[in-house]
């Protein structure tokens, strides 16, 4: 096949983004200084007075370069918005957030979510030939275990293959939607289950993924009830993963993965896949090798379309793990 083309299937290049956060309280209190520097929309550079007499600043070009002025409105609109809402058209899609721990993974993806949903709502207004249905689902991956987020039952769920569907998750709950304040109140749903899992296991969200999951369908209403064959689906995965500080960890260890070491198998496969499918390599992509990208294989690759939103911290004090997530950046574009 030519050049950006997989299978047959034109491949969609990943979008990939940086987002830089301000520098929080405390980190002005402790005097850590902010090293970087966004000199334009896609470009930013490690600047700091060590480097300037040492060596020239490093630049780092991506798709789009977040500063630390911008809204999460403007990061959806210009980092994740066209991918996201292909979901009316029946094409799948995956945004992520990737970064340490507390570098503003959750606080993007929130938002990105509730601008999503609202857009959505607001395409299906307006597009009255068409009957919509909109579900939701939310799951939790944590040591390799899928967990519902919309289920009182904390016992975890099977993956299933499905000859036609691919991996389907079992028994998960999934809700139609009856409005925007159901989404709403289903996401604090999520939130707080999340939370008791924090104070039961020790620091959960750094160290679990979650995935909250739109589907769309819709038909034409002359085919309603008539001709199933007309009726698009497809779903927009929203990714706020474990904190990227666990992939590097197991990196730098050096040593394989162990048992009970599951959270970054996931990290760590996904961030092959994505290098696989940024170079839009024909062979073997290792989809199978973990929970989340079994999961999420309808949703990557093919003529699905992926953003990714690299939140990085901007203190001096965690600049190995900003240049690591960089350096993931520069392998997904
Ligand atoms: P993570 O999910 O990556 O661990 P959070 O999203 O929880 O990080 O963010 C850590 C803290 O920084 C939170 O208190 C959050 O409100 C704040 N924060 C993150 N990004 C921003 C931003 N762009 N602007 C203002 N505050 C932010
Ligand atoms: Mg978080």
């Amino acid at each position: 096949p030519a050049a950006g083309e997989r299978g047959g299937e034109k491949a969609e290049k990943i979008f990939v983004s940086v987002r830089l956060r301000p520098l929080s309280e405390k980190e002005l209190a402790a005097n850590d200084p902010c090293d970087w520097e966004c000199i334009n929309d896609t470009t930013i550079i490690f600047r700091n007075n060590l480097s300037e007499r040492s060596m020239s600043p490093t630049a780092c070009t991506f798709d789009r370069v977040f500063r630390s002025d911008c809204t999460t409105k403007q990061v959806y609109e210009e980092g994740a918005k066209e991918v996201a809402l292909s979901v009316v058209s029946g094409i799948n899609s995956t945004i992520f957030a990737y970064g340490q721990t507390s570098s503003g993974k959750t606080y993007t993806m929130t938002g990105i979510t509730e601008y999503t949903a609202l857009d959505i709502y607001e395409y299906i207004l307006k597009h009255h030939e068409r009957a919509f249905v909109l579900k939701f689902s939310a799951i939790e991956i944590y040591n390799e275990a899928v967990k519902d987020l919309l289920s009182a039952d904390s016992a975890p769920l099977r993956l299933l293959d499905d000859p036609e569907k691919g991996t389907v998750i079992e028994k998960l709950t999934e809700e139609i939607l009856k409005d925007w304040n159901h989404l709403k109140a289903l996401i604090s749903v999520c939130e707080a289950q999340r939370k008791i899992g924090e104070t039961t296991l020790n620091e959960t969200s750094s160290r679990s993924h979650q995935i909250l999951r739109l589907t769309v369908e819709s038909c034409a209403r002359e085919f309603l009830g008539k001709d199933n064959s007309s009726t698009l689906v497809a779903s927009v995965n929203f990714v706020d993963l474990a904190g990227s500080e666990r992939a590097s960890q197991a990196l730098s260890a050096g040593t394989r993965l162990k048992e009970g070491c599951h959270i970054n198998r996931s990290l760590l496969t996904l961030g092959s896949v994505i290098r696989k499918l940024s170079k839009g390599r024909n062979g073997h992509i290792p989809y199978r090798d973990s929970k989340l990208t079994r999961i999420l294989q309808p949703s990557l690759g093919g003529n699905a379309r992926t953003a990714i939103i690299c939140t990085m911290s901007p203190a001096r004090s965690h600049i190995e793990q900003s240049r690591n997530t960089l350096l993931f950046a520069s392998c997904a574009k």
